[in-house]
């Protein structure tokens, strides 16, 4: 008699992006085989000085790299993405997506030379592979970068369904449709036994306003500008805004141009693979622009988030190679700041002003919408789906809960729903979803292109830049077992140079004479004569002060 064996269960580990908007990455694990799904970088907070980007730790995937069947990517967006450069150091897998999302993930991992641990592989629409022992279902939907997928995984435990980013457009700009009916028929046949789905806007009551409505505030604000040059800035991988971009251009007579690296990139990539179309004749090189009548023309330009060296801020500070920004000009900021950005975007559109330049920002018209969606849309996905677990993904912790909450109200088993964070395992058996312990899933912290800083030197930069730097060079006669000369005191950001003077004699006093008392009792070496430097030099700093600056104490043998 056959002996049935009941399925192991499946497991799900989340690595990033659950408590905050970034840096997604879970892996999907079925009889110890693992399928990794996105892995995002996060663009440093405000209080992390420094810091290029932060990724998800990596040390759970490393330790495990001969079991990783495949990467799986949602869609392009860089908190999905711009990871696997960093990953692929440490393991080489196969990368799924579609043809758009691979196009868009290869530019760094080729940057960064890796290409050659992996292999891209697009996938259709509604397209079904099998990685390793798992079948990975690729279901459209819609969102602020076009191709962009729902993944569902057909387990030995039933499918488990990851929403991606996404919203419901039923308007959507190239009439591609999140693909409700494939999800509706997934719960009929098969069933949907665990559903993980974006929780972005799950704050925000509501439906998100579809894509193709700035579309027509473009073209009324276009023609309203009518003589004067047109600047918008938007992020380079929304190439269907980018299209209703060019669309507004071409129906006010103007010419189109592309500002910023990744704008002239993604407009070549769009075209080629047939995404974004501009009519002969229609664009120009940027250096061309200046011979045409200002209102002739309309540059797409990157920097729609206030980055520094971006084409946009440099513009607004008059820095900008190609373009001089002035009365004739009117700048459009097609894009909301992502969190953290809004002051970096506030000052850009200050400068704007201040150049004489006429800014149109979402605040004023509705030249953006989101790619996530609100409420009602999360409402309509649990209740296509009808899941029978779930966990809220992709959102800071506040947006994870309210999702929950959502879920709850929409009935479905409070056991069966569970709030995670970044490290979180889950297990789902024939019974549901429960706890399955915890990895490690630690901010790695990249500065340049070198490698990964620790938390320490982040505290040391948050304390330099606080509170300064008091140095002490002392200089001991190793033979006599004096100081060669007094100590010599040197500062950056603690005092003011008047006051400084005067202090630092001071302090090259306390110092000496702390230096003498230890060694006449007998303290000769270096560590020593460290710590009692370092010592007496923080209590003087701290009394005279009441500050605490980072205190380097140099002793030096001579
Ligand atoms: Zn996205
Ligand atoms: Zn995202």
């Amino acid at each position: 008699m056959a002996k049935r064996t009941t399925p192991k269960p499946v497991r799900v580990v989340f690595l990033g992006g659950l408590g905050e908007i970034g840096r997604n990455c879970a892996c999907i694990e079925v009889e110890g085989r693992i399928v990794i799904l996105d892995c995002g970088i996060m663009f440093p907070e405000p209080d992390m000085p420094g810091i290029d980007l932060v990724l998800p730790e990596f040390t759970y995937l490393r330790e495990r790299k001969d079991r990783v069947d495949g990467i799986v990517l949602t869609h392009g967006h860089e908190d999905h993405t711009g990871g696997l450069a960093y990953l692929l150091r440490d393991l080489e897998a196969p990368i799924y997506g579609s043809e758009l999302t691979v196009g868009l993930a290869r530019h760094r991992i080729d940057e960064a030379g890796v290409s050659d641990r992996t292999r891209f592989v697009a996938v259709a629409d509604g397209e079904r592979v099998r990685i390793g022992n798992v079948e990975v279902e690729f279901i459209p939907v819609t969102h602020s970068v076009p191709e962009a997928m729902a993944i569902a995984f057909h387990t030995p435990q039933g499918v488990i369904l990851h929403s991606g980013d996404f919203k419901l457009d039923l308007q959507p700009v190239d009439g591609r449709r999140t693909d409700l009916s494939r999800m509706g028929e997934l719960a009929r046949t098969e069933g949907v036994r665990l559903l993980l789905s974006d929780s972005t806007n799950a704050e925000e009551p509501g439906f998100t306003e579809s894509e193709s409505t700035v579309g027509v505030t473009l073209r009324r604000v276009f023609a309203a500008q009518a003589g004067k040059r047109i600047v918008v800035a938007c992020f380079a991988s929304h190439m269907h805004r980018v299209q209703q971009v060019i669309d507004a251009a071409v129906a006010s007579g103007r010419k189109v141009a592309t500002l910023g690296r990744s704008m002239g990139k993604n407009v070549d990539l769009g075209s080629r693979l047939g995404i974004i179309s501009i009519p002969d004749g229609v664009q120009v090189d940027i250096e061309k622009v200046d011979d045409l009548p200002p209102g002739q023309v309309c540059v797409i330009s990157t920097g729609s988030q206030g980055e520094p060296m971006s084409a946009l801020s440099l513009m607004a500070t008059g820095e900008n190679r190609w373009l001089r920004i002035g009365e004739d000009d009117v700048v459009v900021i097609s894009a909301h700041p992502i969190p953290g950005n809004e002051w970096s975007v506030g000052r850009v559109i200050d400068d704007l002003h201040r150049r004489g330049a006429e800014v149109v920002h979402s605040g004023a018209e509705a030249v953006h919408v989101s790619g996530h969606a609100r409420q009602g849309e999360l409402r309509t996905l649990l209740s296509v789906t009808r899941p029978e677990c779930f966990v809220p993904v992709h959102g800071e912790f506040r947006h994870m809960v309210h999702h929950a909450r959502l879920a709850l109200s929409m009935g479905l088993d409070p056991a069966k729903v569970l709030l995670c964070e970044d490290g979180d395992v889950i297990s789902l058996d024939a019974k549901g979803i429960t706890r399955d312990g915890e990895v490690p899933a630690g901010y790695v912290y990249v500065d340049g292109t070198v490698g990964d800083i620790e938390h320490g030197v982040l505290r040391d930069r948050k304390k330099l830049a606080e509170e300064g730097v008091v140095m002490a060079v002392v200089t001991v006669d190793r033979q006599e077992g004096i100081l060669s000369c007094p100590p010599v005191i040197e500062t950056r950001g603690w005092v003011h140079a008047a006051e400084a003077e005067a202090l630092l004699g001071e302090a090259s006093d306390v110092v000496g004479a702390a230096v003498t008392k230890a060694l006449k009792d007998g303290a000769h070496d270096i560590e020593g004569l460290n710590r009692h430097t370092r010592k007496a030099l923080g209590k003087f700093v701290g009394d005279r002060t009441r500050r605490r600056p980072m205190i380097v104490p140099v002793v030096l043998m001579v």
